[in-house]
């Protein structure tokens, strides 16, 4: 199975493509992730892609596909794979696709998770991210057991640069400003499901694997 995610900012993406990940053995594959690690570690790319990510903005498309072909060259994909935060617009849409043909693999489902405005913010305020293993929690929706703490991995919690107030604004700015053409350029296909990705993190992916199921 083939599967991209698409959805704003505070959509559940991550959340969600993990579990699903698990669920149905599938790679998850997150730009979003990478590109973080490739900051943490300084990387020449890390280096590029800081200031844009800061700032809310997106990373130039031809730095993040170089680093998502590489990501689809480790074995691990050969099961299948979800994608969350790519694409970003037509241009990597389009990407993609070449990619995959280069590969003989098409996408099967892309899943929508439509999100009102008061669910994003409320979402992003409270957001947790650990530090070691990159699970979301959040301090009212999914608060870890021990304040601070990963349930999984005991790794630290912390809040992402990029979901303060400002820059958050800034993200769903740049998202709605792409996502129509995207919907469009799915929906052509025939590829594209939409889902409510307002309720309970539980219920949404309970929708989702009962969707991709029906259409992997
Ligand atoms: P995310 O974790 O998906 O919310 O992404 C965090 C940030 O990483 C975004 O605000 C962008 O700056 C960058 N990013 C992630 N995925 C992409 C992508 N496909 N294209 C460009 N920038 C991306």
């Amino acid at each position: 199975m083939k599967i991209i995610l698409l959805g704003p900012p505070g959509a559940g993406k991550g959340t969600q493509a993990k579990r699903l990940a698990e669920e149905l053995v599938l790679a998850h594959i997150s730009t979003g992730d990478l590109l973080r690690q490739n900051v943490k570690e300084a990387s020449a790319l890390g280096k590029e892609a800081r200031g844009f990510m800061e700032r809310g903005l997106l990373v130039p498309d031809e730095l993040v596909a170089q680093m998502l072909k590489k990501r689809f060259d480790q074995e691990d994909i050969r099961k299948g794979f979800i994608l969350d935060g790519y694409p970003r617009n037509i241009n990597q849409a389009e990407t993609l696709d070449r990619m995959l043909k280069d590969n003989n693999v098409r996408i099967d489902t892309v899943v929508y998770l439509d999100t009102s405005d008061p669910v994003i913010i409320q979402r992003l305020g409270g957001r947790l991210v650990c530090s070691n293993c990159g699970t979301n929690f959040h301090t009212r929706n999914m608060p870890p057991k021990k304040e601070g703490i990963c349930d999984y991995c005991a790794g630290k919690l912390y809040q992402r640069n990029d979901d303060k107030e400002e820059t958050v604004r800034k993200r769903i700015e740049v998202y709605k400003k792409e996502v129509a053409s995207l919907i469009k350029y799915y929906r052509q296909q025939n590829k594209l499901h939409t889902i409510s990705s307002d309720e309970d993190a539980g219920v949404v992916l309970n929708k989702i694997i009962a969707l991709v199921r029906q259409n992997g």
